[in-house]
């Protein structure tokens, strides 16, 4: 596999939970698997082992050298490539030589298949993969180290593409014609995510609902058109959750633990989130919404955004963490400056707090405009936290009317009804079958792994 994140050691979203916890299933499930990643200044690794020094390739005019830095984890060899100059930064993404700096990558895994472990399968997950089928189908095509290697691509968010000017494919070495012939050409520039989405043998994406949402023009992104050409392809397999990290009964970052058949420590977390938050005063059986995201229009926090004096008159409390885009920071800002008794704000990335607050809310509210899979409404089902969400996406796929509360239109109406509704059902017993319901609901990467594998043969048994 390769990627640019996998929690523990780099993670910004999702997708480093996927390159956690997926490897390690599969390796249970019988499969070697290595991982390659970026050795980023802010990697948190340790007790690594040198395993190749000076792997040389070349981009255009660029020459670097990777050393190659092998952990061995659940099974997993993650091995690091470390670029000094293209990696040594303190932030993963968002640096004016990306194309350089994951283009790198692909070209380092080629190194790693050649030189450390011998793949059938390149698995590639996002844009920062994206180059590795196009390498493998085109410049490298006769190359006898690859030859018969399978690829596949796994698109975690379509929103994200690797998109950058023409002029960068001098940079990278590659020819004219990727741009002329329209494999990697969008609107004017190039086009990572859309080379290995033409060139990649199988695509797959985080759950069943986005894969058929990412065909229409609405989620597409400008890429429904390929992707609705190769359906036939792309396959919908949803993430699992890392029960490990996440599980109220054992769970190191929460301060009283709870299970199906006793629920009270749930309440001392409930307390301590409140404490945590500055709410201490807010009463506690007063229902409270958690709310741990990146700042993003993807989000959807727009919606409340229109509707934040309505909510605030419901009787609830509102604990937010997260960070990003600088309007919705400043939004939560003010409304806990506006509400300061029942909202609270923590602005930043803390995984402990993260867990307080699946496990101290009553309700966990995502109304992302659209959502590959989501990680955070699987992870409050286990916690007993009932989310609230819009139907689209992973969101739709795994809350259903036993679990959640949903909304089918994106407007700040429909998403205040269901606030509303959750409203009504909370303090009756109903809301405590639901809390069973959720809990009981598993998600484990077992059948997701199980999924990969069928596909990895069906695929190794195509010539
Ligand atoms: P995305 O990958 O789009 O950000 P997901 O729901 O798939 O969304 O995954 C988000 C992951 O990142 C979850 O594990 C969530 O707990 C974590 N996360 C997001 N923001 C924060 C934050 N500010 N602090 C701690 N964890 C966060």
């Amino acid at each position: 596999m390769v990627a640019s994140e996998a929690a523990p050691y780099a993670k910004t979203g999702g997708l480093a939970d996927v390159l956690s916890a997926l490897p390690k299933a599969l390796v249970r499930a019988g499969e070697e698997v290595a991982v390659v990643l970026p050795y980023y200044r802010n990697t948190a690794v340790s007790n690594t082992r040198p395993v190749y020094e000076r792997l040389a390739f070349g981009l255009g005019p660029f020459r670097y050298s990777a050393n190659i830095l092998e952990k061995v984890d659940g099974g997993v060899r993650y091995l690091f490539v470390q670029i000094p100059e293209l990696y040594d930064r303190p932030v993963l993404y968002g640096e004016p030589d990306d194309h350089l700096r994951f283009a790198a990558l692909c070209h380092a895994a080629l190194g790693v298949a050649r030189h450390l472990f011998a793949p059938n399968i390149i698995h590639g997950h996002d844009w920062q993969a994206a180059l590795l089928p196009l390498l493998l189908t085109d410049t490298y095509a006769n190359h006898p180290a690859y030859l018969g290697i399978k690829t596949i691509l796994t698109i975690h968010n379509l929103g994200y593409q690797g998109q950058f000017p023409v002029a960068v494919l001098d940079d990278l070495g590659l020819p004219q014609r990727l741009y002329a012939g329209g494999l990697m050409e969008f609107y004017g520039g190039v086009n990572f995510l859309k080379a290995g989405l033409i060139t990649s043998d199988r695509l797959t994406t985080v759950s069943r609902r986005y894969a058929q949402e990412i065909q229409t023009q609405a989620f597409g992104f400008g890429l429904d058109g390929i992707l609705r050409a190769r359906s036939n392809i792309l396959i919908g397999i949803l993430n699992g959750a890392d029960y490990e990290h996440w599980d109220p009964a054992a769970d190191p970052l929460i301060p009283a633990h709870y299970n199906r058949t006793d629920l009270s420590g749930k309440a001392d977390c409930k307390r301590a989130l409140l404490t945590e938050a500055g709410l201490a005063d807010s009463r506690v059986d007063r229902p409270l919404i958690g709310i741990v995201s990146r700042f993003a229009s993807q989000k959807g926090f727009d919606l409340l955004m229109q509707i934040p004096h309505e909510v605030a008159a419901e009787n609830v409390s509102i604990v937010v963490l997260g960070s990003g885009d600088q309007r919705y920071e400043d939004f939560f800002r003010w409304y806990q400056s506006a509400y300061p008794d029942r909202v609270s704000l923590r602005i930043g990335y803390d995984e402990a707090f993260s867990h307080l607050i699946e496990a101290g809310s009553d309700m966990f509210l995502m109304p992302s405009r659209y959502e590959p899979c989501g990680l955070n409404q699987i992870y409050s089902m286990r916690y007993g936290t009932l989310p609230l969400v819009h139907a689209t996406g992973g969101l739709d796929d795994t809350i259903d009317a036993d679990t959640g509360f949903k909304f089918w239109g994106m407007t700040p109406g429909e998403l205040l009804e269901c606030i509303r509704a959750a409203l009504r059902v909370y303090g009756t017993p109903r809301w405590s079958e639901m809390m069973l319901s959720a809990m009981q609901r598993d998600f484990s990467w077992h059948a997701a792994a199980r999924q990969y594998v069928a596909m990895y043969r069906t695929l190794l048994a195509t010539a």
